[in-house]
């Protein structure tokens, strides 16, 4: 397995990666130093001329998906391509269920202060565009990490795959993985796409399908029927002008229809994604922005004899075949701001810092700190297979101070 560090010059420019064992032979030349570990970034004690740079293509493969973000960076030499970085993103979870409790929190407040009278459309959840917190989040912490490794390397373009339907999927029996599929709700393009390939194409009325085809809600809007899958019907243009003014009547018939039909291609539809047009925003500020399809995405895979993972699947979306993927993988964990602890440290062990420890019966775990209990000289702590709990500061090694993003090598 072939590592491979970031390096900086001593003005801070993004030079090309080296390898890890290269990077420790500079280091212990005095050379470089060591700017972080995890992952590794070293910087050259002397500054190196523009046209010394190295100019090889450097994409970004994302592989968005609900909990797990897959990101590749691979390095486009004259003869082969090489993975530079990989990792998987793993989102916060807790962000809906924080909010609701501050909600109830604020209600609770509010319920018993004076009397106020009731005021209406305030609420930034009535307006519309908005990305609901839980979601923004994820998109803002996927772009958060792409800035921190585009301050170590610099990247020309990014590859983002335009999961709107994957239309392998439904072509064949071929199952995608469940992580893929998020609920969405919203009548964008996407879900417009997504009623109409899982009407398979064509008018659920009278079967018609070399024509125009409409989106119908089978409970109107003005009878307050939502934007979901399960009230949306294809129809074409035709049988839509018959129901116009009577919905009502055709309502039974209609959900009776969706129902009857298999709901095999529902799932494949619903590979709709909020708040995707605005990741896609803020990649394209960063700089020029591909979109593939998901379909390519695992055609790739299949043909380039790639083992599936998150993070794997962004290295087929950069469309460069690579020499091989057995690259470290990192976990990625983008952490809230700011720790909510009141005790600030245990014996110089901060919340969220990296330390290993080894248990008596020789279990060695490395993980990053969730508690601490400064009467004690106690913490807890998180491996990627074990939550251990009050080990004693004192025996723990502390391995790398926490700085805004978590990183993870699965290796050990
Ligand atoms: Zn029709």
């Amino acid at each position: 397995m072939t590592n491979y560090v970031f390096v900086l010059d001593a003005a801070g420019k993004q030079l090309a990666p080296t390898k890890e064992t290269k990077a420790w032979f500079f280091i212990r030349k005095e050379h470089a130093t060591l700017v972080s570990k995890y992952p590794m970034v070293i910087q050259l004690n002397k500054e190196v001329s523009d046209d010394e740079i190295c100019k090889d293509e450097i994409r970004c493969g994302i592989d968005d998906g609900g909990l797990h973000v897959g990101i590749a960076l691979v390095q486009k030499c004259q003869t082969k391509n090489k993975v530079v970085f990989k990792g998987t993103i793993e989102q916060r979870n807790d962000v809906k269920h924080l909010m609701d409790v501050r909600r109830g929190c604020r209600h609770y407040h509010r319920y018993h202060k004076r009397y106020r009278q009731s005021r209406f459309n305030n609420r930034s959840s009535s307006k519309r565009g908005r990305i609901a917190p839980s979601i923004l989040q994820k998109r803002q912490a996927t772009v958060r990490v792409i800035n921190q490794l585009n301050r170590w390397i610099h990247i020309t373009n990014y590859w983002l795959e335009d999961v709107s339907i994957d239309i392998r999927a439904l072509t064949d029996s071929y199952k995608s993985y469940s992580w893929q599929y998020q609920k969405s709700n919203r009548l964008d393009e996407n879900i417009r796409k997504a009623v109409i390939l899982r009407d398979e194409c064509k008018c659920m009325e009278c079967g018609k399908s070399n024509c125009r085809l409409e989106v119908h809600h089978i409970r109107p809007r003005r009878l307050n029927g939502s934007n979901t899958l399960s009230n949306l019907i294809t129809l074409c243009e035709k049988c839509l002008q018959k129901t116009e003014g009577s919905e009502e009547l055709f309502m039974d018939k209609y959900f009776s229809l969706l129902k009857s039909s298999d709901n095999k291609n529902l799932n494949y539809a619903q590979h709709v994604m909020i708040g995707k047009k605005w990741l896609r925003e803020q990649l394209s500020n960063l700089g020029l922005l591909y979109l593939t399809n998901g379909g390519d995405t695992a055609n790739k895979r299949i043909d380039w004899n790639i083992e599936k993972s998150h993070s794997n699947d962004a290295i087929c979306i950069t469309d460069l075949q690579p020499d091989t993927c057995d690259v470290k993988e990192w976990t990625i964990k983008p952490m809230r701001r700011q720790s909510k602890a009141k005790t600030d440290n245990v014996l110089g062990i901060k919340h969220r810092d990296l330390v290993e420890y080894t248990f008596k019966n020789g279990e060695t775990h490395k993980g990053y700190v969730t508690a601490l209990y400064p009467k004690q000289n106690a913490i807890n702590f998180q491996s990627p297979t074990k939550h251990c709990k009050k080990v004693n500061a004192k025996k723990c090694r502390l391995l790398w101070k926490f700085n805004k993003i978590y990183w993870l090598d699965n290796v050990s």
